[in-house]
């Protein structure tokens, strides 16, 4: 997805570069204004209730706002991204914004901020006025909705700019121009957008030889935690020995071990076009643990596939896998696999439910030849990088 905000005082030109951006990057565009003025021209209780606010060029209140968008956006599931025009136009509004984002699994990529200064918005709304038939387009409305803008809708700059997803584009040059300024800023955050993917499995459903033949198809950063932690206690580091301790004792790694190295992972790789996460969540603590991972740099999971062997078909690999050099310390006795599975069972599956509930989760057949897997998971990865852009 890639949702934008485009702000900027009246008149800034925003319902023009709207149109190009809508075009260019499949978005549906949300305008409060123009969704306000067809409740209007339709007579609703919510237009009006607007009516006389609209008219003297004050802000309708946050209420009805959540409103439309709440409804405008549910009503569009499948929209490809939002661009959003006259919102958010309070501080509050850009709280809510976000609350909106979250529970969309998705966030605002970018706030575009057309700037021009007052003498030219009233010039441009008069002439406006002229024709648009607007009845806030004349000159004591327009210098109302001016002093609304620089009073309440500037200090929504702040929020974005110490978020840092903010980009200011001089709205006083040639349309043309202004477009063009845009569309750099947009592709530059194109650039900067990843790909991130958990992907679930029992043990012995192919997840491990998946997930790094993926990531290096698609030059993604392998997260498998388990790999990581073996390393540690061969690196013979501090935390290595510390993960030692906890395997010797048969205890269960800290929560707190396994955030330092997905956090030192991740920022070594600040370049990457994406993560796939093997083998992490496997609890519901750790699922929250890895949204709050991924929030803390502005990321979120865009993809999850889960992997679906039958249980007879896993055993059978588990136990030929014991037979090989491949063998695991825990693949080595019926007893281990078992409780390998049930533990699968017990603790990752609720969080596969839990996702569900909240993502889609694409579950792909994980019998057949490894090629054959390989193929399936491609096509779903695939689809997840077209619906970045
Ligand atoms: P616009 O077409 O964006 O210039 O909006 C026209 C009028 O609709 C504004 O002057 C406000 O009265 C109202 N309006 C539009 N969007 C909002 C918003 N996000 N919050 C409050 N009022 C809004």
């Amino acid at each position: 997805m890639l949702n934008i905000a485009l702000f900027g005082p009246p008149g800034a030109g925003k319902g023009t570069q709207s149109e190009f951006l809508i075009k260019k990057y499949n978005l549906f565009y949300i305008s409060t204004g123009d969704i306000l003025r067809s409740e209007l021209a339709s007579e609703t209780k919510l237009g009006l209730e607007a009516k006389s606010i609209i008219a003297r060029g004050g802000l309708v209140s946050d209420e009805i706002i959540v409103q439309i968008i709440e409804k405008t956006i549910k009503n569009n599931p499948d929209a490809n991204g939002f661009l959003f025009d006259g919102f958010p136009r309070t501080f509050v509004q850009a709280y809510i914004l976000e609350g909106l984002m979250i529970k969309l699994n998705t966030k605002l990529d970018l706030l575009i901020s057309i700037e021009v200064p007052e003498e030219e918005s009233v010039k441009r709304l008069l002439l406006r006025g002229e024709t648009s038939g607007r009845l806030d387009d004349n000159d004591e409305v327009i210098r109302n909705r001016l002093r609304e803008y620089d009073e309440k809708t500037k200090p929504v700059l702040d929020f974005f700019k110490e978020k840092g997803n903010y980009k200011a584009i001089n709205g006083v040059q040639k349309i043309k121009k202004v477009t063009s300024d845009i569309r750099k800023a947009v592709n530059k955050e194109l650039e900067k957008k990843q790909l991130n993917i958990v992907l679930f499995g029992s043990p012995g459903s192919g997840r491990g030889s998946l997930g790094r033949a993926i990531a290096e198809k698609y030059n993604l950063e392998f997260v498998s935690t388990g790999d990581m932690l073996d390393e540690e206690i061969s690196k013979g580091s501090e935390l290595g020995m510390q993960v030692k301790e906890n395997y010797e004792n048969g205890q269960l790694v800290s929560d707190e071990i396994v955030i330092q190295l997905i956090e030192r992972k991740m920022k070594q790789s600040k370049n990457a076009k994406g993560f796939i996460f093997k083998g992490y969540p496997r609890t519901l603590v750790q699922s929250y643990i890895l949204d709050g991972i991924l929030m803390k740099h502005d990321a979120i999971i865009n993809k999850i596939i889960e992997l679906e062997v039958d249980t007879l078909e896993l055993v059978r690999r588990l136990d030929n896998r014991s037979k090989t050099d491949q063998c695991m310390p825990y693949d080595t006795s019926t007893a281990k696999i078992v409780r390998r599975l049930e533990d699968h069972t017990n603790k990752t599956i609720p969080v596969i439910e839990k996702y569900k509930e909240m993502h889609d989760v694409a579950v792909v057949n994980g019998t057949d030849s490894f090629n054959d897997v390989m193929d399936r998971v491609s096509v779903e990865i695939e689809s997840s990088f077209k619906a970045l852009d």
